[in-house]
């Protein structure tokens, strides 16, 4: 990690800005070929921080270990979970466990320990915007400015929030990506949770189990039909690898619309871990226990309106099946309601050159380079910006060293890392040169 007040007016080949796992993973792989590549990534909070309000004791990946920062592609690196494993002496504490899965915390600080180490990071350095220079890039940051042909950013995505609940975001109404980092006091308080993803399932566990302080009675409103789970079998696993990511780019964007929406619980369920065990500790509430009521799991309700009351807040939600809308009193509102894209402030400075599509979004080609307007030649990459362009894999771990790979191979004069021949279980065929080879294949009688 170097020191944000060493000498700032310098040329890189390659400068990322944000460090979150996307660009951590191509700082990773880049680090050991600085000498021809010069590179540096930056970020603005002062330490790595992956989602640190939504890093709620206990909350599990949804992926596996194995899909660090670099192990996909360079099992060899010193980066990989195994060797923080090693590295911090708990290799063998944690073959033990006999889990799959670690927690949030766990993998945040593998990723912190790989982001403090390498020496191509730098922290508490926000871009403030980034304008054309010469065939490359000019960067200002508050320490200096800074220059690359080559720009990969990678600055996440914002928390979504309504439109009826964004009037009155606050202390009592708040996005759940702030809960850990606010530790609110919700002790004898109505709460009412929005949001009936992975994020909801989590935020209402803790609340149950009491984490901030014992409330006097939460609803949980989720528009879905009921809580749905991940969608975690084998074969929906083969989305998340590179052979399906390559082709479903080459879709033609109407029907990559119609996939993702097929695809939602690929990525966007309950683990069946939280699921099971919340419904065991609602059965023991309500069945064992013969608790008087003091939740409610509403599925199917859709936030509508808010207003505010003396008392705190009335929601309006609406029911999908019978448009009936109904009213419920809340004192804390939390909102976990998902993240939206948007294209980052420091990039507004570069809006001339962009070839945005209809909606505003960067095109992204299969290299993760952004399309410019013509005349403009500037290599801009992104990541996380594209499911309509790289689909359902694009806010995910499982694809981040490929994807900081193919980039990087993107860049340098000849390939640094061998990204080839990752393919699945199933025969997809949804390019023309795969349906080729299946015709060719069924010709040749296999
Ligand atoms: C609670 C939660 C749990 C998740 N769990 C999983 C999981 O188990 N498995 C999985 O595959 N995916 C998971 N995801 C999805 C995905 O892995 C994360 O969203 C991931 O953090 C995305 O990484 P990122 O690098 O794009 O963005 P971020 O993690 O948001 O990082 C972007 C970084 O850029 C910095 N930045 C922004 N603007 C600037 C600027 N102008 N200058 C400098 N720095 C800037 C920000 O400070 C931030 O640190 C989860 C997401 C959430 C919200």
């Amino acid at each position: 990690m170097r020191n944000k007040d060493a000498v700032m007016t310098r040329h890189y080949s390659i400068l990322g800005v944000g460090l979150g796992p996307f660009n951590l993973s191509a700082a990773a792989l880049l680090a050991p070929h600085s000498q021809s590549i010069s590179n540096l990534f930056v970020e603005q909070k002062p330490r790595f921080a992956w989602h640190p309000g939504l890093l709620l004791d206990d909350a599990k990946m949804q992926t596996s270990y194995l899909k660090d920062m670099v192990t996909a592609v360079d099992p060899t690196s010193p980066y990989t979970f195994i060797n923080y494993l090693v590295k911090t002496k708990k290799f063998y504490p944690f073959t033990a466990r006999g889990e799959q899965t670690v927690s949030r915390l766990e993998f945040s600080d593998y990723m912190a320990w790989v982001a403090h180490q390498l020496p191509n990071t730098q922290f508490d350095t926000p871009v403030l915007n980034i304008m054309p220079h010469g065939s490359g890039f000019a960067v200002s940051t508050p320490h200096g400015q800074l220059s690359c042909d080559h720009l990969i950013v990678g600055t996440g995505t914002q928390p979504f929030m309504p439109d009826c609940a964004a009037p009155f975001v606050g202390e009592r109404v708040f996005h759940a990506s702030e809960l850990a980092l606010r530790q609110p006091d919700l002790r004898g308080k109505k709460v009412a949770i929005v949001g009936g993803g992975q994020t909801g399932a989590d935020v209402f566990q803790h609340l149950f189990d009491g984490e901030f302080g014992k409330v006097a009675h939460i609803d949980w409103i989720s528009r879905r039909p009921n809580l749905q789970g991940l969608d975690e079998n084998p074969f929906t696993d083969q989305y998340f690898i590179p052979d399906y990511a390559e082709q479903f780019h080459s879709l033609d964007p109407k029907i990559k619309h119609t996939q993702l929406a097929q695809q939602k619980l690929a990525s966007d369920g309950i683990t069946d871990d939280c699921l099971q065990g919340l419904y065991q500790r609602l059965y023991h509430d309500k069945y064992v226990r013969r608790s008087p009521q003091w939740w409610r799991l509403l599925p199917g309700q859709t936030l509508t309106g808010m207003q505010s009351h003396q008392a705190g807040y009335q929601l309006a939600t609406t029911a999908t099946l019978t448009g009936v809308t109904t009213a419920l009193d809340a004192e804390v509102v939390i909102l976990c309601t998902g993240f939206s894209r948007a294209l980052p402030q420091c990039l507004d400075t570069l809006s001339d050159h962009l070839d945005l599509d209809d909606e505003g979004r960067p095109n992204v080609n299969a290299h993760y380079r952004v399309k410019m307007r013509e005349g403009s030649s500037l290599a801009l990459y992104m990541m996380n910006v594209g499911t309509h362009c790289h689909g359902i894999i694009e806010p995910q771990l499982s694809l981040a060293a490929w994807r900081a790979a193919t980039i990087i191979n993107a860049i340098s004069d000849t390939p640094l890392y061998d990204i080839t021949h990752h393919h699945g279980l199933l025969d997809w065929t949804l390019t023309e040169s795969s349906t080729q080879s299946a015709q060719m294949q069924k010709v040749a009688g296999w």
